[in-house]
């Protein structure tokens, strides 16, 4: 029976793991890629846990299922009742709960078609049997244990479960490792500590191998290594709150939600990863009201002035998407057969795109390689999420968007649209014909097709051709 086991190594950079494999450091990742493939992958906006695992279990971008970071406002919603469930959310904290229900129904998970999966230290399980959600009562311990002191445990732990859950009736097997993403955001993401972590993988990877060739179920496994998002040092922390409040903004966020009991807000501040933003605007604190550029004007050109910020979008009266950094703006239209990009002055990308109409695939050959790679095709997909922001921000490099509540200060970010977090590394024990430039949401697809399943709804993303 043919299976896919996968090992999500949440935060791995593709530049260190690269670097380890240059210098024989990685023995048996090395033997798994001689006789299969290795390669890169753009992940999705917002490039954080959480939204860029959607593509690996549902064959969606973020956007599409509503899910447009780890701490949104729905506007809609909080204007109707600040207080509903629905109003707003951080997934970081005991709101995680809410994490399936957020999910929009009319998509399926891999989980769907196989109940009788395993999953480990994930949190998208619908479809799943509860009794197969490993971690489901130990996952919020080892994650905070490994959150704020940035214990290996969690991972030594997850490859045990892995290996103890094994029957040959179970063919498909979802292994977050949380590790180098808990380390790298307390340490830095290139510290000796971290690269030993790639290391301990490595051996673990040896030792699940063994097993399966034990078992004589290696040949009929898929196994797929790759990563979520990159990570890149922060040095420099530009509090959104604080400069807002700086504007006399009245602001609601994280932690501090239990003021909306007294105080009504005419902006609100939510950060994924910490390098990537939504803000929340209104007008005479009334949030029913459609966003306009015109109202903010002055805040805008203010914010895109700033150091800390690279990218800022948002939609234009049309619904199409207006993109600005200092460099200059651009136009982004759906024309749902088509995508219509537009620069207005220069490219905000340093993108050499010239005005015109382009399908999914070109855009992401026109991009790969530069330092925004499918940038274009990710702003669409995450304004397509109604919780998204009236502002979308990206920050630079060095840079994240969260210092006051952020307990331990982030020594390194994830989140925004640079290569540094969308580039993430693809390992699979089969080989690839014509490795094509690859997307996350490429990965189900072609899982789908290696177990036999015929998906029941419309999925993004190709499938590879492996053998
Ligand atoms: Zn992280």
């Amino acid at each position: 029976m043919k299976k896919v086991i996968f090992l999500l190594l949440d935060g791995a950079r593709f530049d260190i793991l690269d670097e380890l494999l240059g210098s024989n450091s990685l023995p048996n990742l090395s033997s798994i890629i001689k006789s299969g493939s290795y390669t890169k992958a753009v992940s999705v906006f917002p490039s954080t846990t959480g939204p860029a695992y959607v593509p690996f279990l549902m064959g969606q971008y973020p956007g599409n299922v509503n899910l447009p970071g780890i701490r949104w406002l729905d506007k809609v919603n909080f204007s109707k009742n600040p207080f509903s469930t629905n109003a707003n959310r951080s997934y970081v904290g005991y709101e995680n709960k809410f994490f399936n229900d957020d999910i929009k129904k009319s998509f399926k998970t891999i989980f769907n078609y196989l109940p009788n999966s395993v999953s480990i230290f994930n949190e998208i399980t619908s479809g799943l049997n509860a009794r197969n959600d490993l971690t489901s009562n130990s996952k919020i311990f080892y994650k905070l244990l490994s959150h704020f002191f940035g214990s290996s445990l969690i991972d030594k732990i997850a490859f045990k479960k892995l290996i103890n859950s094994f029957d040959n009736k179970k063919q498909f097997y979802f292994c977050c490792l949380y590790g180098i993403d808990s380390l790298s955001h307390i340490q830095g993401s290139d510290t000796e500590s971290i690269k030993q972590l790639y290391k301990s993988f490595d051996n673990n990877l040896g030792k699940l191998r063994n097993f399966l060739e034990d078992k004589s179920t290696y040949e009929d496994t898929l196994i797929i290594i790759t990563s979520d998002h990159g990570h890149s040092n922060t040095s420099e922390h530009f509090d959104l709150v604080e400069y807002l409040k700086s504007k006399n903004k009245s602001i609601f966020y994280y932690p501090l939600t239990f003021k909306k009991l007294y105080k009504k807000f005419d902006s609100s501040v939510m950060v994924s990863g910490n390098s990537m933003a939504h803000i929340y605007l209104n007008s005479n604190f009334n949030w029913s009201k459609p966003f306009s550029f015109s109202q903010h004007e002055e805040l805008i050109n203010d914010l895109i002035s700033q150091d800390a910020v690279d990218i800022i979008s948002y939609k234009n009266p049309k619904g199409d998407i207006i993109i600005l950094s200092s460099r200059g703006k651009s136009l982004i239209s759906d024309k749902e057969s088509s995508i219509y990009y537009q620069p207005l002055e220069n490219d905000p990308f340093d993108y050499s795109i010239s005005e015109g109409l382009y399908d999914e695939n070109q855009l992401l050959d026109l991009t790969y390689e530069t330092n925004y790679p499918d940038a274009i095709i990710q702003l669409l997909q995450i304004f397509r999420s109604k919780r998204c922001g009236d502002l979308v921000l990206s920050a630079n490099p060095g840079w994240d968007f969260r210092k006051k509540f952020e307990l331990p200060l982030h020594k390194s970010s994830h989140g925004s649209l640079r290569k540094e977090h969308m580039i993430v590394p693809l390992i699979l024990n089969k080989k690839i014909n014509n490795i094509p430039k690859i997307r996350t949401v490429d990965i189900y697809n072609t899982m789908l097709e290696f177990l036999g399943i015929k998906s029941l709804n419309a999925i993004e993303g190709k499938k590879l051709d492996i053998y």
